[in-house]
Formats: C-alpha cells, structure tokens, sequence
C-alpha cells in the first residue's frame, strides 16, 4: 500500500517515466535500431505523396520485344548508331545510355557508332563503372568505353549501390576512382551534378510506372512520333529480364538499372532529394511533450499532449518533405513517445486501482481503506455513528436507496461536523475524524446531529427516519480504521444505555473479547451439551392442570457458569447464527413434547423466536421440516415472538407471520405491555395468543393500576378473540388475582421454574392441581 501511495502521487512517477523514455529514445537514435520502423514509415509517407514522374525523362528500352525482332545480344553496335541518329534528329535534349560498351564488337559497327556520337554534337552520355580489379580484389578500376566510343562522348557512372538488404535506397552523386571523380549518369541527364561523391535519397514517391518508355526497336523503326522525343531527357538501358540489371526497390518491388536512373534523375529534377536531419530534432520535441504529459494533471490531458506527440512525429517529416526542404528521423521520438505512454498507462491503472480500493462503491464515499491511510494528529479523535436497525432498512428500501440513504446520512455528519470527510467504515457505520478531544465540542456536534437527523430524510417518496448513535477514541493509538471500530464499539455501548454517545473505554474490548469468544464456542457448546433446554410449565389456571411448557435455552460454560439467554442471544443474533440455535432449541422441545405425547400427556409447547428470524425466508421451511419429523400435530406449537419484533416492521411481521401460521402452527405475542402497540393494532396480526409480560404480574396484587390494566387487556384481548397467557406469577394470590380477572393460562415460579426434561418429566407424573 505503500508503495503504490508513492507511485499515485507525487514526483516519483513522472521522473521514472521520463527518465526510461529517454533512455530509450536515445538509444533508439544511437543504435539506430529504428530503422525498420523508419524504412516503413518513410514508405507510408510516401504513399501519401504519391505522385506522377515529370514527363521530361523518357526511357528507351531494351525490352524482350527489341531483343526478339533484333535478334542476337550484344547487337552490332549499327542498331545503338541508328537510334542515336533517331534520337537526335527528333530533337531529344540529352541521350544517356546504360549499356556496356567496354569491349570491341567489329570495327565497321564501332565506327558507325563513333559517326553517330559525333553526329550528334558530342553530347551523348555513355556509361562508366567501377569495379573490383578481380574477384576479390579490394582495389577497383573503372570500366571505360572503347576509346574510339569515348572521344565523341560525356562519360557518366552508372553504378547502383543496393544497402546491407538489398534494397537500393540512395543514389551517389559521382564515383571517385584512383582519385578521377565521375559524375553520375542520373546527374548529368538531370544537369545537376552535385557534389563529388555526396548521396541522396531516391525519391521512392514518384511512380516508376508514370515514366514514359519506348521500345528500342519502335525509336529505330520510326514507329513513335518524334514529338515524344522533341526536348526530352532520353536513358537507353535493358529492361528485359533475360539481361538481369535489376534491383530491388522500396514500395516498388523489384526494378531494372535504367529505371532507377531515370527515378533518381526525376529525383533531382523534382528537387524532392529531400536530405535527413536524422532523428534529434524529433526526439527533442518529444522530450519536452513527454515532460508536459508526465506533469499533465488529468489523464485526458496526458492522452492529448502524447497524441499531439506522435501526431507531430508522423507528420512534420512528410510536411518537410512536401516542401521539398528534407526529412526527419521519427522513430527514436516514437520509441519515446510510446515507451511514455506505457508508463502513463500503467500509472493510470494502478491509480484507478488505488482509488477503487479506497471508495465505497455503493455511495463513493471514502472507505476505511481511506480511512486507514489518515495519520492522525496527537490533537484528533476519531468519532463513528452507527445507524440504528440498518438491516430493516435495507429489506424495506432495498440496496440502492439504502446506499443513497447513507451518502445522505454523510452529508448531514459532514455538515455538523464542520465540514470533515466522512468515511463509510461498515454497511451501518460512519465514521470521521474530529479535530479536538474535548468533551463539549464533541458534544455541540452530537446534539447538532440529533437536531439534524430528527427531520427524515427524503428518499425517492419516502421520508426514512434514521437513528444513531455515537462512539469516540480520545486516546488515539493505532491505525484510525482501528480506531473507528473501537469508536463503533463505544457507539453500540451507547445505544444500549440509551445514550446519545460514549467515549470507548477498555473495558468495552473486554466486553466485545467476551463476546467473540462466546461465539467461537458456540458450536461445541451445541455438540457438548452446554446448550441445552429448560422447561418452564404453563397451567391452565382454573384447573391447576400442566398444559403445556416453554421452552427456554440454557448456557452453562465451563468458566462463566450459568450463561443466561438475555446474554448470549443478542450475540448470537448479531453473528447472524440465530437460525442455529433456534432450531436446536425446537428441534429438541418438539422431541421431547413427543415422548410425552407417547407417555399420555396431551401437552402444548412454545418456543421463542428472535426478531431477526423474521427477516429469513427460509426459516419457515426448517420449521415445517422439524414439524414433520416430529411427528407433532403443528398446532400444539406455539412460536412466541415479542412485541417489539413485530411493531418494528408491521408488514415484514405480517408477512413472516402468515407464513409461520401457514403450517398449522400457533402464535404468540411475548412480553406484551413493554411496546406501545394497542390492541386493535395486534388484532392485525395472525397470532392466537398474547402473553402478558411479567412486569406487570409479579407485583400485581399490590399494584392497583396494574390490575385496571391487566383487567381491561384481558377484556379486550377475549373480545378480539385471544386467549391470555400470563408470565411471572410467583405466588397463589396472584394467581388467584388472574383467574378472577379470566386469564386463561399461567406461567410463573408459582407454577414452576424452568427445569431439566427429566424433571419435568416428573412434574407430570401426579398432574398435581396448583388451582388457588
Ligand atoms: P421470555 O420469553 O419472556 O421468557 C420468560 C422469562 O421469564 C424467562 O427468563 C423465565 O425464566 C423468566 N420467568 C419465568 N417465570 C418467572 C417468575 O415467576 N418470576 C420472574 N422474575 N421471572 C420468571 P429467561 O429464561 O432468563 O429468558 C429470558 C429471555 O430470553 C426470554 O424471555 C426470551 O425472550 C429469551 N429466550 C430464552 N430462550 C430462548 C430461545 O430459545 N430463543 C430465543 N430467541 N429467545 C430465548
Ligand atoms: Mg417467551
Ligand atoms: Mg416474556
């Protein structure tokens, strides 16, 4: 983490990126190892420039249709005299050959030759070339004309140097032999010499294809018009493939001697030898565009200047060789240009990465990831909210409004929290960093927020009302997500004492280390008996007679002795294991209700079932199955769920409910009297009982507003058609009390305390009469 902190930010990124472009564009420049990528380009540029030869360079050649009508090669040399004539009686401006005349042929066919040279004003340019003096030789002669050829003639060389591949790339302006220097043959038809034995480019742009040519055999015969002749640059040279003289060619294949004259003579006519400045002045202006991105702000900013880049490395090499002023070299700024934009990528990615790792992507606020890297100063606190019932929320509103729900929870905080960068560290939790740690100032915040968060918040049409409460760490050690979870703790802490918020104290990792370790005992506690079930009998209370028991979950640990429920049960709910121990406890009550049922006792039993059960949809289905296997009549089940669970959410109860009492089952609503539903509201619900909740038995023959108020529940329940169950009675004038007010059934230590199954089991044994 780091790392990549250092990697995302910074100078470090930028400068290792530059620092490796470089090196690579510069040793791209020095090794030259571009060239590939230069030779492609250049041919791609020019395509683009693709264009016609001038017309002014007219080849003749010596095609398969001369050699076959003339017959026998090398021709008497009165066929080269005839078409000279031809040529300057028509009027060409310059006649060039490329064709060997080195050796004798007979003496009356070298002077017809002679004849015509002089005829024709001296001007003909015969070819001379250089070679090694014998095979293997490292000195060169040059190869001359016969010298009765020579007196009445220009001389030009006509050698062609292919490059390492093969392929003929550049044309030399003249070839310097034991220290004579000829010009070309190329120079001289074009009338431009140039400088000793300096080179250009040919000029692979112009179409070969576009330069007119005449075979040798139609000039001589007369057979093409001498208008086509009247002022042009004439080359004579082999094009038949019998006579070899061919090279290879950029973009054009493979092409004969005298073509590539005539290209590279076109080349100087055009004027487009375009010279190279090589590859710095590139690599340069790529230096300085890879800076500017490296620095660039946004990624989109990066893209432009590095797609400006390449852009400008592409095109002003074919802008200058458009203008006829030269080229450039653009592959070491593309090897630049690209290794940057390699770079950048992977900044990018790891960036976005980092970034997604510290956002919630629900809301898009900052995780604890985020929170995490916070370095607190000695002076701030770490303060979290945590969101009361978050999961019922949830079910109702579903995953989105939720995730809306608290990015607006986040803005209430940040605005009563002067502004500070909410975190969401958990599904319910807030959490942020407040600046002093002195109780009043937390405390203005807290009671700012509980103004805030009495008006509910609108999502989409509905108006949620959220509660929460408040934890914070005034002793700072640790990573602030550390102690944004300490701070929940203490948040917890204080919903439970009914608090606003509370300051984390040690013993509250105490009291969460207690918890953990209950858990993890859980199911060896289950395996090993530790967890078993207690039954408390319920009578009905005309008779005295045992009608039935409930069920009531035991803990006895090793260590902590006696666990009660009340302990225990909300931790198990809160791990979300609730359905576990619950269906032991059935599973076991319905077992033993059967033994009973075998013994002769026609028994009910109740078992109590967790709020959050309500919220499972499978629940049901394991309750039918234990059922079945029971071998019970569902309804000598009652299922008891408190009062509380079922106003929390009325239309979740309901539904859970309708499919609870779908199997035949009854229901119970436990501990009625500590919420504040009515009556009529409950009457709502498919339940057949309602249990009294002990706090208003246990002292009832004492308390006069009790029994007006267990009186008047008792009426009204009958009326609406439940029987009434009442919890705590602990003596006989109680009881008593109850049955005169028409209880139905009675629970309480007077009857029974909650027991073993063997003694139980014994209490039924003389179904002894406990009536008042
Ligand atoms: P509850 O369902 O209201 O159970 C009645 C509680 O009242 C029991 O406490 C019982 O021992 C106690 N009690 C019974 N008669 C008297 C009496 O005459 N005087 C007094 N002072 N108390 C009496 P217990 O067993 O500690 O259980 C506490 C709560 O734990 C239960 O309240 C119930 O909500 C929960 N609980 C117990 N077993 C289970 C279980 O298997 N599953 C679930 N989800 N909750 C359970
Ligand atoms: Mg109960
Ligand atoms: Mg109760």
């Amino acid at each position: 983490m780091r790392f990549t902190a250092k990697l995302e930010s910074g100078r470090l990124w930028p400068m290792l990126i530059i620092l490796v472009a470089i090196a690579i564009g510069w040793s791209t420049l020095l090794s030259g190892s571009g060239g590939g990528t230069e030779r492609a380009l250049r041919d791609v540029r020019d395509s683009i420039r693709h264009h016609a030869a001038s017309g002014s360079i007219v080849i003749v050649e010596v095609d398969a249709k001369s050699l076959h009508s003339l017959n026998n090669w090398p021709w008497p040399r009165r066929h080269h005299a005839a078409l000279v004539d031809r040529l300057h009686k028509a009027g060409a401006q310059s006649i060039g050959f490329d064709i060997d005349f080195s050796a004798h042929s007979n003496d009356a066919d070298d002077a017809l030759l002679a004849k015509a040279l002089k005829n024709a004003g001296g001007s003909v340019i015969l070819p001379t070339f250089r070679q090694p003096v014998g095979s293997g030789s490292a000195a060169f002669a040059e190869n001359l004309p016969i010298p009765i050829l020579r007196e009445n003639a220009f001389l030009a060389s006509v050698n062609i140097h292919p490059d390492n591949e093969g392929q003929v790339l550049e044309y030399i302006n003249g070839v310097r032999t034991q220290g004579t220097i000829r010009p070309s043959l190329a120079g001289m038809i074009a009338e431009q010499s140039g400088n000793g034995s300096a080179s250009f480019v040919i000029d692979q742009a112009i179409d070969p294809a576009s330069i007119p040519r005449f075979s040798f055999v139609d000039v001589v015969n007369g057979k093409v018009p001498e208008a086509a002749i009247r002022g042009k640059r004439i080359l004579i040279g082999a094009t038949a493939i019998e006579l070899g003289d061919r090279y290879g060619v950029p973009r054009h294949g493979v092409l004969p001697g005298v073509v590539i004259q005539a290209m590279a003579a076109e080349t100087l006519l055009q004027g487009t030898t375009n010279p190279s400045f090589g590859g710095l002045p590139l690599l340069l202006l790529a230096m300085v565009i890879v800076g500017l991105a490296a620095f660039a702000q946004s990624l989109r900013r990066q893209i432009v200047w590095l797609a400006g880049g390449v852009t400008l490395a592409l095109t002003v090499p074919l802008a200058l060789e458009f203008a006829s002023i030269g080229t450039l070299e653009a592959s070491p700024a593309l090897a630049l240009l690209l290794v940057a934009a390699f770079g950048l990528a992977i900044r990018a990615i790891v960036t976005a990465f980092v970034h997604k790792s510290l956002v919630d992507q629900e809301t898009q606020l900052p995780n604890g990831g985020a929170l995490a890297r916070r370095v607190l100063l000695p002076d701030q606190i770490v303060v979290a909210a945590r969101i009361a019932r978050f999961g019922e929320t949830l079910s109702i509103l579903g995953a989105k409004a939720s995730a809306e729900l608290v990015r607006r929870a986040s803005e209430r905080i940040s605005f009563a929290a002067h502004d500070r960068t909410v975190y969401r560290v958990g599904d319910d939790a807030l959490a942020w960093i407040a600046d002093s740690n002195d109780q009043a100032g937390l405390d203005d915040v807290i009671a700012a927020l509980a103004g805030l968060f009495r008006a509910p918040l609108q999502i989409g049409n509905r108006a949620v009302e959220l509660s929460l409460s408040y934890g914070a760490v005034n002793n700072p050690t640790g990573d602030a997500r550390t102690l944004a979870s300490q701070a929940l703790v203490a948040a917890d802490s204080a919903a439970e004492n009914g608090l606003r918020w509370m300051w984390h104290s040690i013993s509250m990792g105490a009291e969460i280390d207690w918890k953990l370790a209950l858990l993890s005992e859980l199911d060896g506690a289950l395996a090993s008996g530790q967890i078993w079930v207690a039954y408390q009998p319920k009578a009905d209370i005309t008779t005295g007679q045992i009608s039935g028991a409930e069920a009531l979950v035991r803990w006895n640990h090793p260590e902590r002795g006696l666990v009660p429920p009340d302990h225990f049960i909300p931790v198990i709910e809160a791990a979300g294991r609730i359905r576990e121990l619950t269906l032991f406890v059935l599973q076991r009550a319905l077992a033993d209700l059967a033994t009973w049922h075998a013994d002769g006792d026609d028994l009910g039993i109740a078992v109590n079932i967790s709020t959050p059960l309500l919220d499972d949809l499978h629940f049901a289905d394991d309750v039918a199955a234990i059922i079945a296997a029971s071998g019970v009549h569902p309804a000598r089940l009652t299922l008891e769920i408190t009062e509380s669970a079922a106003l929390a959410n009325p239309e979740r109860a309901v539904a859970a409910m309708e499919r609870l009492v779908a199997l035949g089952l009854r229901l119970s609503i436990d501990d009625y009297g500590t919420g504040q539903s009515t009556l009529s509201y409950l009457k709502r619900l498919p339940a057949a009982e309602i249990k009294i909740d002990k706090s208003f038995i246990t002292d009832l023959v004492n308390t006069r507003n009790d029994q007006i108020l267990v009186r008047s529940t008792i009426d009204l329940a009958h009326e609406l058609g439940f029987k009434v169950v009442a919890e705590g009675i602990e003596d006989a004038a109680c009881m008593a009390l109850l049955a005169t007010l028409g209880c139905d059934t009675a629970q309480g230590w007077h009857i029974g305390k909650p027991v073993a199954t063997d003694v139980f089991a014994a209490l039924l044994e003389p179904k002894l009469a406990l009536a008042a």
